[in-house]
């Protein structure tokens, strides 16, 4: 018989969350990974801080370059997938190769959009999306004296921290209420705010970028609604992200926000899967479907899938919000069903203190956890992320858990008190 063959296009978190997944369970089978980058395999996460100069170029690398050989896999690096024949199954490659293939995993994570105002094609306006992207908004700096930032969700927030640090005076446009919008709420984004100004750096929230002004080519600044305009020699455009699926076009698969997937990973084509920023799948308190494109959930649903591509049949447990970032020395946490309303069904605890900047919100649902938010003091973030996962019932009260950071050792005391250990 011949061996499998599985196809994974894309080489980041999911991609090769699935090849380790898969090696695990068989040594025999055949993988091959295209990517449309080249070597090095790195972190996205790690491009920030590079631009930062926390860390060095290598210093985003996740796997070296043996990694491929070791696992097995035949890496065909620099290539795209352009288009995919789900009944012949096959895919054809920008190299002119068809690859075969016996399950698919689309793992191709998300682009920039660019938003439609004028002046998008100006020169020194760059996404942050690659290690690419980063050293040439690296290289950009040192002729830069002001930046805009449009977008302060995940990327552009840790893009505005880095430039801080840079030296560069930086401005962050926001079209939403507050920074952060999808990952805080107004008490900790205005924490977030605070530690920006005090940085030096500029934060216009609730107003639209209209136009992007240049001169002799170049991008000389941003003009918003209302007519203000913020000079800048540099502009990063972080307005959202866009699943990377046109080399999808035609085959009839489901997509709403993002690859919809059942709770396999499998798309709704038979031996087509998909995981990370690409894919859509349901969060695990409220049961709506959502493109979670984060880090950790990339790995979650990358191993998930090769599982189940391998044949060990496994479902994933859904996905849950985990957003941990530092602005500027403030640590903004959020974890789970964060943002949800004070009710009937949750009950919310907070303590807050302004001047220290701290800031500890845990959600309730009856006796589990299921939501915290923090600020400024975050060593319990881990437990409080296994609790919340693993929907932890324990008989310590709400007014217990909320008011400081919390030890294993009480929680365990609790969960035996309850019965379960
Ligand atoms: C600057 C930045 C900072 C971030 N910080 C954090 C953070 O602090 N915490 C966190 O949890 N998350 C963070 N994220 C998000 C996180 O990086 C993503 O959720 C994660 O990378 C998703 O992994 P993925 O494998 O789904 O896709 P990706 O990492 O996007 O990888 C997809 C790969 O597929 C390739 N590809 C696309 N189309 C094709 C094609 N047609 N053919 C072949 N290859 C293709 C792409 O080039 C890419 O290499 C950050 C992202 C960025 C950009």
């Amino acid at each position: 018989m011949d061996k499998l063959h599985h196809v994974i296009i894309g080489a980041s978190a999911a991609g090769l969350a699935a090849v380790e997944a898969i090696r695990r369970v068989d040594q025999g089978c055949l993988i091959t990974v295209v990517s449309k980058e080249p070597m090095p395999l790195y972190s996205r996460v790690g491009l920030t801080h590079f631009i930062s100069r926390e860390v060095g170029y290598d210093g985003m690398r996740m796997r070296d370059d043996g990694y491929f050989d070791r696992m097995g896999v035949r890496g065909v690096m620099g290539v795209a997938a352009i288009s995919v024949d789900p009944t012949a199954r096959r895919v054809a490659l920008s190299n002119g190769e068809n690859l075969t293939y016996d399950n698919l995993l689309v793992a191709s994570g998300s682009h920039a959009v660019m938003p439609p105002i004028p002046g998008t094609n100006l020169q020194g306006i760059y996404p942050c999306i690659t290690n690419n992207d980063a050293k040439q908004i690296n290289a950009a700096i040192p002729s830069a004296k002001e930046a805009v930032v449009i977008g302060a969700g995940l990327i552009g927030i840790q893009v505005v921290d880095a430039f801080a640090r840079r030296g560069l005076h930086t401005t962050v446009i926001e079209q939403m209420p507050h920074v952060m919008p999808a990952m805080a709420d107004p008490v900790s984004a205005a924490m977030a705010e605070e530690a920006l100004r005090e940085a030096g750096v500029t934060v216009r929230c609730g107003v639209r970028a209209t136009e992007l002004l240049g001169k002799d080519g170049y991008v000389t600044g941003v003009k918003v609604e209302g007519g203000e305009v913020f000079p800048c020699q540099l502009l990063v455009m972080a307005a959202g992200v866009a699943p990377n699926i046109d080399f999808l076009d035609g085959t009839g698969v489901t997509i709403h926000r993002g690859l919809l997937v059942d709770a396999h990973q499998q798309t709704s084509l038979d031996g087509i899967y998909a995981a990370g920023d690409v894919a859509e799948t349901v969060d695990m308190f409220s049961g709506e479907r959502v493109v979670n494109a984060i880090w950790p959930e990339a790995l979650n649903q990358g191993r998930i899938a090769g599982l189940n591509m391998a044949g060990v049949a496994t479902p994933y447990e859904g996905s849950m919000a985990m957003n941990v970032t530092s602005v500027l020395q403030t640590p903004v946490v959020s974890l789970g069903a964060w943002n949800s309303q004070p009710g009937d069904r949750y009950q919310i605890r907070e303590v807050r203190d302004d001047r220290s900047r701290i800031y500890r919100k845990l959600v309730f649902d009856g006796d589990q956890l299921v939501g915290a938010m923090l600020v400024g003091r975050f060593e319990d973030a881990g437990i409080l992320h296994n609790m919340i996962r693993t929907r932890t019932t324990f008989t310590l009260k709400p007014d217990h858990l909320a008011p400081s950071t919390i030890r294993w050792g009480t929680v365990l005391r609790a969960i035996h008190k309850a019965g379960r250990v």
